[in-house]
């Protein structure tokens, strides 16, 4: 899978166990020992469009709770050159003590493929100092899609629409709506089609994308495996 963050900063913050609590009162109470700030990204998008307009979100948080609204982050390409830079909001991310946030906008690497960037925090040497500090952003860049894939996902018993089944073309990805379709823009090519629905069994397939096309899937009840001894019985 291309998508190495997470959707929100709190599921980032649980991956990476940071536990802000520990280090809230006690552990500056020296004077003088820098504060450390905790970086995090969320909503980069699983599959970047090379050199299209590129926009993810980029946390901060002291870990004494100091107020970092107004701060700003860079954002540095592979190369080391800051390809942005942004402001982090005078609120609070919703739900958060002390996460101050920012909305990254720049444009996406030319090149396909794996790209590593970092978000970097400067620092400041003030009272109390704040330690510099840099986050990977990992960026999987893919060529413009020029097909549109049509997937119809079906119970095949009922034959009825399946709503809210995921379809995964690697990197693309989308969700079926109430008619159980979902359009998912893909490179010219064969790709496999991952297609899973709630209650239902996963099936692969592979399609071949040289214009637009439309695909019908059909999906089985995910029934409880029963032994042959069970069902004899
Ligand atoms: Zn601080």
């Amino acid at each position: 899978m291309a998508s190495v963050q997470s959707e929100s900063p709190l599921e980032t913050d649980r991956e990476n166990g940071a536990d802000s609590a520990e280090s809230a009162d006690g552990a500056y109470a020296a004077a003088g020992q820098p504060h450390t700030t905790e970086l995090t990204v969320w909503d980069v998008p699983s599959a970047v469009i090379a050199a299209e307009r590129l926009r993810f979100l980029v946390g901060a948080r002291c870990g004494a709770g100091c107020d970092l609204g107004g701060r700003e982050l860079g954002v540095y390409d592979q190369s080391g050159a800051c390809v942005a830079t942004a402001t982090l909001d005078r609120e609070v991310w919703p739900g958060t003590d002390a996460l101050y946030f920012a909305e990254v906008e720049t444009c996406a690497p030319t090149a396909a493929g794996s790209h590593s960037w970092a978000v970097k925090f400067a620092g400041w040497d003030g009272e109390p100092p704040h330690e510099a500090r840099a986050y990977p952003v990992a960026l999987y860049v893919v060529v413009a899609p020029e097909c549109e894939v049509t997937v119809s996902v079906v119970d095949r018993e009922t034959q009825r629409p399946l709503a809210g089944a995921s379809v995964v073309i690697h990197p693309y990805r989308g969700v079926t709506d109430e008619s159980g379709n979902v359009h998912v823009r893909v490179a010219k090519g064969q790709h496999d089609m991952l297609v899973s629905g709630r209650g239902h069994m996963p099936v692969c397939n592979a399609i071949d994308a040289t214009a637009n096309i439309v695909v019908r899937v059909e999906l089985d009840i995910d029934r409880p495996w029963v032994s042959p001894e069970e069902e004899a019985e």
